[in-house]
């Protein structure tokens, strides 16, 4: 077999390793194949914060970063973790100044042009003249020689520059490449356009990592600790692992859902057993499933009790989690935060679209989530098809009921997936899906909707949310304390501030 190496491009924020790569690199592993792990996200910013910026002139970044790592105290203190982020976020802007028409944060990077054009991002790789290509140009010539296949990971439209340009680079040097990542199969399953991202990558895989090893059993059945290139640290207080309980979802009915036809599964937990056993000692673990059940977790607490110094994860704030003192359990047994998609304090508006819970439920979740000690991260989502004022005030009446128990707050505007069953159905809800430019070549996971009755949620919302919800004296301060960067890693391991 070649040799491999997974390649995870940048943007994404560098505070852990990105969770596509662990995991195809520890199923790869687990079945006796090595492929160290390139995280070129963390490379990247490493390189740009700690080589280019002392030469461009550019504000010392070393100690900020040295506080991201080491911040001297049990949790991040939120006001200097606001200022030594604005430090790199300066340096970050700085950069980009050189490259007309890029945008780059630490959690993002836009090129100039049509957004999502195949067309331009390739024409972008090969002018050699993107933020990525001097570090990327060094990093391939350190690396020529070590492998022979690249799988590259790619898991957010952020990385796509960076992962076109990663291709042309890598095969140019006569490397194969191989694409694959959580976000080539979305865009297959749910979205448009997979035959242009195909047009970037000469080898696409779409599967979960197993047609590499030519198995037929779910990939993440089996993983191992892998190897990684490199022993940088990412820029975190604790290490982070990335580990899902489950695949797919246990409720899998909200009806704007793009990913229902994911297959659930229990991972054994003797992969984390296994991971726990030969990472770092103490880590935090970062739950990515979709939803955590309320039966995994209960199985899996002695384990994270004994053997990490914290986690965090998804929870759907509905009436499981309130029964025979969980939440409380959950606490004493490290767990740092749970991120709950409360989404609405409308009830006929979870009804409609099939969330499953009652705004009274996911109340006394978070107000349970609070009392136990833990942070409350509360997701809420706005716009939805024939939302009405009245909806949204019941969404900042809920909000002012919960005053000091949410520690941050998420603000989404809804749109309406390429494919999902409320596309389908859209007739039903007043609304009409309707297209973009339909000549522009590009990547597409969302669909422009006009409403039956002309009215125009998401324009409603933009304001209210403006004009009224984050005016409100119970949002100012969550959205005070709710950093703008390295968000849900760094916001659990943050000093929980008095909100009251
Ligand atoms: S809880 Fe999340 S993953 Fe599950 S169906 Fe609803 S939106 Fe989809």
């Amino acid at each position: 077999m070649d040799r491999l190496a997974v390649i995870s491009p940048p943007v994404i924020t560098p505070s852990e390793v990105p969770a596509g790569a662990f995991m195809l690199a520890g199923g790869l592993a687990a079945r006796g194949i090595e492929a160290p792990i390139h995280d070129l996200s963390l490379g990247f910013f490493r390189w740009l914060f700690y080589e280019h910026a002392p030469k461009a002139g550019f504000a010392n970044c070393a100690p900020s970063i040295k506080y991201l790592i080491s911040p001297g105290t049990e949790f991040y203190d939120p006001h200097k973790h606001r200022s030594v982020c604005g430090v790199l976020q300066s340096v970050l802007k700085s950069y980009a100044k050189k490259f007309p028409g890029w945008q780059l944060s630490l959690m993002d990077s836009v090129p100039p042009g049509i957004a999502h054009s195949t067309a331009d991002l390739i024409f972008l790789a090969k002018s050699g003249s993107t933020p990525f290509s001097d570090y990327l140009k060094q990093w391939v010539k350190q690396t020529r020689g070590s492998f022979d296949h690249a799988l590259i990971s790619l898991a957010y439209l952020s990385q796509l520059p960076a992962a076109v340009e990663i291709a042309w680079l890598l095969e140019e040097s006569g490397i194969r490449v191989t694409l694959g990542g959580s976000l080539a199969s979305a865009l297959n399953d749910t979205g448009s356009g997979i035959e242009l991202l195909r047009s970037c990558f000469r080898e696409v895989a779409l599967d979960d990592g197993r047609s590499i090893v030519g198995e037929d059993q779910p990939f993440l059945s089996r993983v191992e600790w892998p190897v990684f290139a490199n022993d940088w640290k990412y820029f975190s207080s604790r290490p982070v692992i990335p580990f899902p309980l489950t695949t797919g979802c246990t409720w899998n009915k909200c009806l704007f859902c793009p990913d229902r036809d994911k297959p659930y599964m229990d991972i054994s937990l003797k992969n984390l057993e296994r991971l726990l056993s030969r990472g770092p000692d103490h880590p935090v673990i970062h739950l990515i499933d979709s939803a955590i059940p309320v039966k995994t977790i209960e199985r899996v607490l002695p384990l994270l009790r004994e053997k990490t110094s914290g986690f965090y994860g998804f929870a759907r704030p509905q009436g499981n989690w309130l029964r025979d003192g969980l939440l409380g359990k959950i606490a004493d047994s490290g767990c740092l935060m749970l991120q709950t998609g409360a989404e609405s304090g409308s009830i006929g508006i979870l009804q409609r679209f099939m969330k499953g819970f009652s705004p009274e439920t996911a109340e006394k979740v978070i107000t349970e989530i609070s009392d136990s000690g833990m942070r409350n991260y509360v997701y809420l989502l706005f716009g939805l098809p024939g939302e009405t004022e009245k909806d949204r005030e019941l969404t900042l009446e809920m909000v002012r009921r919960l005053k000091g128990r949410i520690d941050y707050m998420n603000l989404s505007i809804f749109n309406l997936p390429e494919k999902c069953e409320l596309t389908d159905r859209a007739a039903e809800f007043g609304i009409i899906p309707g297209d973009y430019d339909g000549d522009a070549s590009v990547l597409r996971f969302y669909r422009p909707f006009q409403s039956m009755d002309n009215s125009d949620p998401r324009k409603d919302a933009r304001r209210f949310i403006k004009d009224v919800f984050k005016t409100d004296p119970s949002v100012i301060p969550v959205l005070h304390s709710t950093p703008r960067w390295f968000r849900a890693g760094h916001m659990a391991l943050m000093k929980k501030t008095d909100l009251l």
